[in-house]
């Protein structure tokens, strides 16, 4: 079966394409690793989405869930997409499970992925003790000992949550100062249970079946000599790192140019990428804000534009 149109991703961008793509009739596919994408994992709460004055991400996500599942032309697939190639007029997504799916038209919604920390034992303890989602696997940390990396907002936040659990939260950030803002450093120092360390740069995380402690190079005490700083150790059960995040575009290579932060270069009406009927929306394209509202906006252009490429493709084949 060829679908009109394959969107990848399930976030706010890919579920509004959806919704679009429905009340258009067009037969879609959406594959997606999970619904809700950084919206359900990571906003816990959402002031700005019109309509709504405050709700937490999870909710949201669940009511645009319940709107896209009232489409009928529209199926759902969970699967993790990791190609997607293109032959004559037709694209071919190839899945991690190597399942072979074909589409005339494309809308890449992938948001993004959390950045890693790149540190020993990173990749052997995920799911073990690492979790780069407070919100998701903060409960499995009650009463115990945590580490958090990065000390901007995204890392204090999920300190902060954590409180609700942990006993103990040590916050390490690499360089010499906290970048989270005044209010958040401010609620942090008032849990009493967050211990910022600054200058702080992690080397292992350490365990046996789950994570027992975390290994850091104390740059403060760098010996210019050598180069290298005291070698510190903490006693942690759980890891949640928090650096930053990297658009997930690896899957278009070939098909679409990258900005220089790997974002996948879109024109500014239709979000159009440079190989025709291949969109991309939301948080992983090179536009600017990248918020629910403006995700959902893309989401809707892409569906909208994929439904013009369509009719003028089919009109020329006729
Ligand atoms: C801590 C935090 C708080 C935030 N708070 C707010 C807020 O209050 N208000 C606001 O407007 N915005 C907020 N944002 C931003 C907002 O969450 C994002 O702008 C929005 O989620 C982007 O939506 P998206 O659909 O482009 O991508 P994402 O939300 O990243 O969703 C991408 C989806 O694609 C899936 N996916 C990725 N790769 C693949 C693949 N290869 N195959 C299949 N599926 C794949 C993922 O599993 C996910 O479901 C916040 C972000 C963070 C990190």
């Amino acid at each position: 079966m060829i679908y009109d149109l394959i969107i990848i991703g399930g976030g706010p961008a890919g579920i509004t394409a959806g919704i679009y793509a429905g009340r258009q009739k067009m037969k879609t596919l959406l594959i997606t690793k999970e619904f809700g994408g950084q919206t359900a994992k990571k906003a816990t709460e959402v002031c700005n989405y019109p309509g709504f004055e405050r709700i937490s991400g999870m909710e949201l996500i669940d009511k645009f869930v319940e709107h896209l599942e009232k489409q009928e032309s529209v199926e759902v697939k969970f699967s993790e997409a990791e190609k997607i190639e293109k032959n004559n007029d037709i694209f071919t997504i190839i899945t991690t499970d190597n399942e072979k799916l074909e589409s005339k038209s494309v809308i890449i919604a992938t948001g993004v992925d959390p950045r890693p920390l790149e540190a020993v034992g990173e990749k052997e303890f995920i799911g073990k003790g690492i979790s780069y989602c407070v919100t998701c696997d903060g409960p499995i940390f009650r009463n115990k000992t945590i580490a958090v990396i990065g000390g901007g907002n995204a890392g204090m936040e999920a300190a902060l949550f954590m409180t609700n659990y942990a006993t103990k939260i040590y916050v390490l950030e690499f360089g010499p100062d906290i970048k989270a803002d005044e209010i958040n450093q401010k609620d942090a120092k008032e849990s009493g249970k967050i211990e910022i360390i600054t200058n702080a740069v992690v080397k292992e995380i350490k365990g046996e079946n789950f994570v027992n402690s975390l290994v850091y190079e104390d740059n403060v005490s760098k010996d210019p000599s050598t180069g290298s700083g005291q070698v510190k150790t903490l006693q942690v059960e759980g890891v949640f790192i928090e650096i930053g995040h990297q658009p997930a575009t690896a899957l278009a290579k070939g098909l679409v140019d990258f900005t220089k932060r790997d974002e996948i270069v879109v024109e500014n009406e239709t979000f159009a990428t440079k190989t025709p009927g291949l969109f991309a929306a939301g948080d992983n394209n090179s536009g600017p804000y990248k918020q629910i509202v403006t995700a959902a906006g893309e989401g809707c252009k892409t569906a909208l534009a994929a439904y013009d490429y369509l009719r003028k493709l089919n009109s020329n084949s006729k």
